[in-house]
């Protein structure tokens, strides 16, 4: 679970494009990519196990 729980948190620690699914830094306001500023947080419960 531990190593499941660090892997989850590198995912949460990002933010991603909703216009082109780029990740961007937690902190990021807009798309580094597209420049968009619909980011959303990675979905804080996975599914994977
Ligand atoms: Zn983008």
């Amino acid at each position: 679970m531990a190593r499941f729980e660090e892997a989850e948190r590198r995912l949460l620690n990002k933010s991603v494009c909703m216009s082109c699914s780029a990740t961007n830094p937690p902190k990021a306001t807009r798309c580094r990519k597209c420049g968009g500023g619909n980011l959303r947080p990675k979905a804080k419960e996975s599914r994977k196990q």
